[in-house]
């Protein structure tokens, strides 16, 4: 059940457009897929098999925007492929690991997810993805 890569390193910022000029524009990267959810803008960049996932807030109050007024832009979270979201947090809700969701819900691109607290994680915010992505559209 452990992991088995990482899926998508997500970066929190103010300004979609500005970031995506930065990363797919100066590094060279290229965007493969964008979508809304929720509050949240994402622009997704694969960089080999790991994925950006640039992140911006479209409300005051959302969880990015908290963030990045606590702590300004930057890495947000670290996502991990699992096999399944829910065996992986029954797993680790078993050995007392503190979670921010108790069940997996909706991610984007059609993945489900769950985040680990930071506090278990030695201040890494950290999701668990699964599902989704290369098996849309087939
Ligand atoms: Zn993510």
């Amino acid at each position: 059940m452990a992991p088995n890569k990482i899926d998508h390193i997500g970066i929190a910022v103010i300004d979609l457009e500005l970031a995506k000029a930065f990363y797919a524009g100066s590094l060279g990267l290229s965007v493969e897929h964008e979508e809304t959810l929720g509050d949240m803008k994402i622009a997704f960049i694969p960089v080999g098999e790991v994925n950006l996932e640039l992140i911006q807030c479209t409300s005051d109050n959302g969880v990015i925007a908290k963030f990045i007024a606590k702590k300004g832009e930057g890495i947000h979270h670290i996502a991990y492929a699992v096999e399944d979201v829910s065996s992986a947090l029954e797993a680790l809700r078993a050995q007392g690991v503190k979670l921010v969701d108790e069940a997996p819900r909706k991610g984007a691109h059609g993945t489900e997810v769950a985040f680990v607290h930071p506090k278990s994680a030695f201040g890494v915010l950290t999701e668990l993805v699964s599902g989704g992505r290369k098996e849309q559209g087939a």
